[in-house]
């Protein structure tokens, strides 16, 4: 038996609503064009919009009015080139502006503005009803349109868009560049606009304002304090300043020709602040002592930099602005690891750099998330590296203060300890007097000085008597206890302008300052009647005695140093011959 089809007659009404269901539902897929207003005072397009990427650059608006080529939808918040050159196209309807019942003053017109200063050529074609006919207006702006632009002047490419704008058509947007890789394309109302500008300009001037104040902060400094770091700091920070502010759109505004030229070398500024700011680190950190490592990382990477500026000057802007970026990102992670290393080498200003970088990298971070889609693109993400870049220079200005004063600070103990190993390397450990190394230098200087002021110098040369017979008969260390008191005696009674050193064993040499030989004896005889009174107790045996035999000498005319202790050794050997514990004059 074959089964024949049979339609139930009472299913026509239910075929019949599926039907108009089925056309209803086709209405709605298709999206109502975008459209600002009172109710809805910003619109993101990218979200909105279908776009195509163009690898060969050959198409026309012509080719994409057909409508047959296959564009895409694009559900993110901001319009992305890939990392092949190419040219973008998106399309999306879009209505006049909602103005409003009661306001019957509001403007239909709305703002398309493109958040990137860096689109090179951006070109729309957008449909409107002339005379009650479809037709359609040319608009093109971006840095490299120069004269031909039909922008509304605002740092970023702005669009007005015109009132009899035909809503069944959509707007068709070409955007070719050089170098830019990511943008939004937002809708606003008149008033929408205005405030986002506004809150725009703040942040430039705000940004601009701080790096311009730490410059020229950091420049005072740089001429008291006069160190190179601060040198490496300013560049560094005025060529971010540079970088952004062409970034921005700044120059663009202020003077369009001036804004093509500086936007055509943007990777330039960006390459040179990343070499000033890997330069900075280096000398920051002492790379080279607290991370080696890093520091030759650090070094190939500005060499690498380097050759990015020459990408630049060779006109490669797609090529130099890609690798700009991508090593933008490899110099952030150095730096902060190279920073980490030399903290961890026990390089304390290390910590503040890295809170100053940590500040910094925190905002790339939420830059990058932005980037790859991770987090919304708004007006703060969109700049978030301006704030973490202005934060990045009052903390590092900090850092660098911090980091001169430890500087110093080691620098002085450097020096105290120097100082100390002098000072022990010319004392005598035992007596606690000169040793014989300081006594040469500081002879010759004294006859030197005494010649030049005209004044006289003596010198008395000191030996304790028969001592060899103490050590023998009380031992070496009793012996020690007589040289260190006649060592204390010597302190208590010589001036401070005189030099007493101990010669040798138990010989003495002192020099006396502006003293003739008479004056020379009389303090010979103090110090000989003063050690002759000290009384020793070598182990528990008696009271016991020590003496010393003085030769003394005045400096003669055209005498050198060694004639001078040649004469007062005689002397002493002269009173040595004559009893002992006594003075002789030569
Ligand atoms: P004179 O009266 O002729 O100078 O007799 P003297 O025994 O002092 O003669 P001499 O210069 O030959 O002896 C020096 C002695 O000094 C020899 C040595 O034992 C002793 N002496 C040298 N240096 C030291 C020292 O650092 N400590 C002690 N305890 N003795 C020392
Ligand atoms: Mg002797
Ligand atoms: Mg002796």
């Amino acid at each position: 038996m074959i089964l024949q089809p049979r339609t139930d007659h009472r299913l026509w009404p239910f075929i019949l609503c599926l039907v108009l269901l089925w056309a209803l539902t086709a209405q709605a897929r298709e999206a109502p064009p975008v459209r600002v207003g009172n109710a809805v005072p910003a619109v993101e397009i990218a979200p909105r919009a279908e776009y195509l990427l163009d690898y060969s650059d050959h198409l026309r608006y012509r080719d994409i009015a057909e409508g047959r080529l296959p564009f895409q939808r694009h559900e993110k918040y901001s319009f992305q080139f890939s990392f092949k050159r190419a040219t973008l196209w998106f399309k999306c309807r879009i209505a006049p502006a909602d103005s409003g019942d009661d306001e019957p003053l509001a403007s239909r017109r709305s703002f398309l503005v493109f958040d990137n200063a860096a689109l090179g050529a951006i070109t729309l074609y957008v449909p409107v009803i002339k005379d009650g006919r479809p037709d359609f207006i040319e608009m093109d702006g971006g840095w490299q349109q120069g004269k031909k632009s039909r922008e509304f002047p605002f740092l970023y490419p702005t669009f007005v868009l015109p009132e009899n704008l035909d809503a069944s058509r959509p707007v068709v947007v070409r955007v070719a560049t050089p170098y830019a890789l990511q943008f939004r394309a937002t809708l606003y109302t008149i008033d929408a606009f205005r405030k986002t500008s506004f809150v725009l300009f703040l942040i430039v001037g705000f940004f601009a304002g701080i790096l311009v104040a730490m410059i020229l902060y950091n420049l005072a400094l740089y001429l008291f304090i006069r160190d190179r770091q601060y040198l490496y700091y300013i560049t560094y920070i005025g060529f971010l300043l540079l970088w952004q502010c062409v970034l921005v759109g700044l120059f663009r505004y202020i003077w369009p020709p001036l804004g093509e030229f500086l936007m055509s070398g943007i990777a330039l500024f960006a390459a040179l602040m990343m070499i000033f700011a890997v330069s900075f680190g280096i000398v920051f950190l002492n790379t080279p002592k607290t991370a080696p490592r890093h520091d030759k990382l650090l070094k190939g990477l500005a060499v690498f930099m380097g050759s990015i500026i020459l990408m630049v000057l060779l006109r490669q802007l797609w090529l130099s602005n890609l690798l700009s970026y991508l090593s933008g990102q490899v110099v952030t992670v150095v730096l902060f690891t190279a920073a980490l290393s030399s903290l961890r080498s026990g390089f304390r200003p290390a910590l503040f750099y890295l809170i100053a970088f940590g500040v910094f990298l925190l905002a790339a971070f939420v830059f990058f998330f932005k980037f790859y889609g991770l987090i919304p693109n708004n007006t703060f993400t969109m700049h978030i590296v301006i704030f973490g870049s202005a934060a990045e220079a009052i903390l590092l200005s900090f850092a660098l203060g911090y980091r001169i004063r430890i500087m110093q600070e080691e620098e002085e103990q450097l020096r105290e300890r120097e100082r100390d190993l002098e000072a022990i390397s010319v004392t005598d450990e035992l007596t606690g007097l000169f040793n014989r190394r300081f006594l040469n230098p500081a002879l010759v200087k004294k006859t030197a000085a005494a010649r030049r002021s005209g004044t006289r110098l003596s010198l008395l040369m000191l030996d304790v008597d028969h001592f060899k017979d103490f050590n023998d008969t009380y031992g070496h260390p009793e012996g020690d206890k007589v040289l260190a008191a006649l060592g204390r005696l010597l302190v208590q009674t010589l001036r401070e302008e005189d030099i007493a050193c101990r010669y040798g064993g138990e010989e003495f040499v002192v020099i006396l300052h502006n003293t003739d030989i008479r004056a020379a004896l009389e303090v010979a005889e103090r110090i000989r009647a003063g050690f002759e009174k000290i009384s020793f107790q070598p182990g528990l045996s008696r009271e016991i005695h020590a003496t010393i035999s003085i030769g003394a000498a005045e400096l003669l005319t055209d005498e050198n140093p060694e004639g001078l202790i040649s004469r007062a050794d005689q002397a002493m050997y002269q009173a040595k011959q004559t009893g002992r514990n006594r003075i002789c004059r030569a």
